[in-house]
């Protein structure tokens, strides 16, 4: 194809466009907080209760009344008796802490009535039933007051935010569960082309083993989807019609792998013409260039073309981006940084190149180094990768020094 052809191309960004608008966000479910890890929480969260519930201990001491400490130091301690003990889990009316008087006091154990402070132990010695304080105290030190955390009525976990450790346990602290989720959505993945054998196989002679099966699963899994099937299919017209109507009755989307250029037996667009529809075909990009977005039966599908950096490319730009968006995830999108480009590199202009790169930092400068021959085969390309620095379309010359834009896929 010659480069003027590319004109008509449709733009990463209109095609991911396209993309977006061809998925929705699926049916949300209630899971117990056990299960919710990496799913997405579905509606805002809000606290029921503040957190913590009831003034406790910071520190192992003494409970105090602040003002019976006044004058406290090193060398004029103030000596105070020992009326009780609260533990963790104790509840507050275990003892009064009346004037003179101190309650000893763990971590975690609600205030007692008449205390406002707490003496911690490395500043005290303890004597007959009594204690001598070595410090002045004010109100309130050492104390974590009820709602200090979170407030009654606050926002907890908001919507479209991912259930990681972190908002796991602050949800468990709150008694929230179960939560409203989605989960991620159920792929159907075939791959396409009669020259595959599996990686456990010897290839024959022209054979090749099969890298985007384990490559989409893995890129699939990393995105919060769930693959439900997973297949190779030979490049006959019928087996291919066979496998995508499967496929369809199986998934909340379909991807697939090769057959969708313009080769003999590239039957991919074909069959989807015939069980569905094509959106589109072809975006202005390199790596990845003969994308396909459609539907099969009423499901969405997405063809990624062979080549297997075309592959990694276009599932990051297209599929990863749809899956988000089905999960109901807030951000769809990697995160982008600028970095300064280590060497430089040229193309022709026509369409956006996404030239995988190797991250460091020194000085708190970021540095892209690309990571060896671009082409849309070269896997080792994509080992110890980062991201993608953008070539713009127009653009034919990229100079080492100057600042370029990363989609992180990984950080160093
Ligand atoms: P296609 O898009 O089907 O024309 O395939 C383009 C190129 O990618 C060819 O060189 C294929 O051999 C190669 N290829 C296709 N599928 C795979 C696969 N699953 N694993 C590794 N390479 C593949
Ligand atoms: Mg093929």
């Amino acid at each position: 194809m010659g480069e003027a052809s590319f004109a008509n191309l449709l733009s990463v960004d209109d095609a991911r466009a396209r993309v977006l608008e061809s998925v929705e966000p699926l049916a949300t479910e209630k899971v117990s907080l056990r299960d919710a890890l990496g799913l997405v929480n579905a509606a805002e969260i809000r606290a029921p209760h503040p957190l913590p519930r009831f003034d406790n201990s910071a520190m192992d001491g003494y409970a105090v009344a602040a003002a019976d400490t006044s004058g406290a130091g090193e060398f004029s301690p103030v000596e105070l008796e020992i009326v009780g003990e609260v533990r963790a889990g104790d509840s507050d009316d275990v003892v009064v802490v009346v004037p003179g008087a101190a309650a000893r006091i763990m971590t975690g154990a609600p205030l007692p009535a008449g205390s406002d402070a707490i003496v911690m132990v490395e500043v005290t010695e303890e004597k007959d039933g009594k204690v001598l304080v070595k410090s002045a105290v004010e109100k309130g030190l050492h104390v974590r007051p009820a709602g200090d955390d979170v407030d009654a009525g606050e926002i907890l976990v908001g919507e479209g935010l991912e259930l990681g450790p972190g908002e796991l346990a602050l949800l468990g602290s709150m008694g929230v569960t179960p939560v409203q989720v989605r989960w991620g959505p159920r792929v159907a993945l075939l791959i396409t082309g009669d020259e595959l054998v599996d990686p456990e196989d010897e290839p024959g002679p022209g054979q090749i083993r099969d890298s985007n099966q384990l490559a989409l699963l893995a890129l699939l899994e990393q995105a919060g989807a769930r693959p439900v099937l997973s297949e190779r299919v030979p490049d006959r017209r019928e087996a291919v019609v066979e496998a995508f109507s499967r496929a369809a009755k199986a998934a909340d989307l379909v991807v697939s792998s090769g057959g969708v250029a313009v080769g003999r037996y590239d039957f991919v667009k074909d069959v989807i013409e015939e069980l569905g529809h094509i959106e589109l075909w072809r975006v202005a990009m390199q790596p990845g260039k003969p994308v396909v977005l459609g539907s099969v039966s009423n499901v969405p599908f997405l063809g990624l073309p062979g080549n297997p950096v075309s592959v990694h490319v276009g599932f990051e730009q297209f599929v990863r981006p749809a899956i988000r968006k089905m999960r109901g995830c807030r951000s769809l999108r990697r995160p982008i940084l600028d970095a300064t480009l280590t060497e430089t590199i040229t193309k022709r202009p026509g369409r956006l190149h996404f030239v995988r790169v190797r991250l460091s930092n020194r000085d708190h400068e970021w540095f892209a180094t690309p990571t060896g021959s671009q082409g849309s085969h070269i896997q080792s390309s994509l080992v110890d990768c980062h991201g993608v620095a953008r070539f713009g379309r127009e653009e034919a010359k990229l100079t080492e020094g100057q600042r370029v834009t990363v989609e992180i896929w990984r950080l160093p």
